[in-house]
């Protein structure tokens, strides 16, 4: 999204911009970096580097590289990359305009082009966290929780609407803080319920929801109204006593385990997708094992994780040893998966013969790509749908498919 205001106000300035990585074009070439975690940071040093390779061949005019990467390293980065034209920090679209001698356009600040596909879009609510997750950087790069106001993001909605969007991926840090910053109360419900009532719009996607004090009222929201998926995307980490505690996540298992149950009971046929962590420094055998039973019991339709890797300026980087070795860590991780993939598959198998209202994203060789409420874009699985002679869908069009068969990740379909 700070991408796609970006692009908004070069084009207001009578640039062409192009948002492709695979194949970039152009003279000058604009990075916005992401300086979260060590696979991202990565992939930002890496297209610095092709970019920086295309300067010096003469393909490219100017370089510039913004983004939270720049804003946390740019002593580092500047001494590193000199092909780097100019570095810039994570809300900097201002002086990238002003200093490519173009005009920046206040008026149209939270203006957007957006480079999804045109029938869906990120709508972020907030900035920042509160929280003091020990492992976590975000905190020290984007500082402390800041909403925006409902008014603000009700117009940027209406804008949306406007634009053709139908699916709002509405994202935050810490989604369920919404509004204790500015209204000294939780307002995620309220928010939540004035988009659905904002006529076009079609499906409503919640991101990254905080287990702690979890705003009960946001499930009667969502088993209210049709149009919010039910689909919830809530980090839970890990479900240890002990390693909750060394993550100062101020929770506990069990709390845990009542709340997956109350979410279930309150939005019937809920999605839940979690992100958990193997290997956090001072993660016991036991530890695991009550991680793996965790996740045996809980079935979460999607899941991710991923080993613990320690992050520049942490509590946990500072204080704690990172004592899981890396093959351990690994071994965890592998054998977590393995189970998720067995409950993956069940849950994918159970869906054949039923029938779902999809949303095509795009046509990729012979398929229209799709997905259910129950999936987000790029993570989730997609349904496919053969391309038959004289029956064309349209992008960004819902139909109702009936499920013929179903892969380790994906589904096959056919329009009902
Ligand atoms: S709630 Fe999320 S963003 Fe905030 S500190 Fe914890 S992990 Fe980081």
């Amino acid at each position: 999204m700070d991408s796609e205001k970006l692009i908004r106000q070069l084009e207001l300035n009578g640039f062409s911009v192009t948002h492709d990585t695979e194949n970039p074009k152009g003279e000058i070439a604009v990075i916005n970096t992401c300086g979260f975690i060590g696979d991202a940071k990565e992939e930002s040093i890496n297209m610095i580097l092709e970019m920086a390779q295309r300067k010096v061949k003469g393909n490219l005019k100017k370089l510039i590289v913004m983004g939270c990467l720049s804003e946390r390293y740019l002593h580092e980065l500047e001494g590193e990359l000199p092909e780097v034209d100019r570095f810039y920090g994570k809300f900097d679209w201002e002086r990238v305009i002003t200093d490519l001698g173009k005009t920046y356009y206040k008026e149209f600040c939270n203006s957007r082009r957006i480079t999804t596909p045109s029938h869906y879009a990120y709508l972020k609510i907030s900035e920042g966290c509160n929280r003091t997750c020990s492992y976590c950087a975000i905190p020290i790069i984007t500082g402390a929780h800041k909403s925006r106001p409902i008014e603000d993001i009700l117009a940027e909605v209406d804008e949306l609407v406007q634009q053709g969007v139908k699916e709002f991926q509405v994202i935050a840090q810490e989604l369920t803080y919404y509004g204790l910053d500015i209204y000294k109360e939780r307002k995620i419900a309220e928010l939540v319920e004035r988009i659905a009532q904002t006529p076009g719009v079609e499906w409503i996607r919640l991101h990254y929801a905080y287990p702690t004090q979890f705003p009960m009222d946001l499930l009667n929201v969502m088993a209210k109204y049709d149009n919010v998926c039910k689909y919830l995307d809530i980090a839970l980490q890990h479900c240890s006593d002990n390693v909750l505690a060394n993550m100062h996540r101020n929770i506990t298992k069990e709390q845990t385990y009542t709340l997956l149950e109350k979410i279930r009971k309150e939005v019937p046929g809920i999605h839940i997708r979690t992100t958990l962590m193997v290997g956090y420094p001072g993660e016991t055998d036991e530890d695991f094992a009550e991680l793996l039973d965790f996740v045996k019991w809980a079935k979460f339709e999607r899941m991710g994780a991923f080993a613990y890797s320690e992050e520049d300026g942490t509590y946990a980087a500072e204080h704690y040893k990172d004592d899981v070795p890396q093959d351990v860590k690994q071994a965890r991780l592998s054998k977590l998966m393995r189970v998720q993939q067995n409950i993956s598959q069940v849950l994918q198998d159970s869906n054949v013969g039923k029938q779902f209202k999809i949303i095509i994203d795009r046509l990729e060789g012979d398929y229209y790509i799709g997905r259910t409420e129950f999936d987000s874009p790029e993570v989730d699985p997609e349904v496919l749908v053969r391309k038959t002679e004289g029956k064309s869908l349209q992008i960004g069009e819902f139909y109702n498919v009936i499920i013929d068969s179903a892969e380790e990740f994906d589904l096959y379909a056919h329009v009902v």
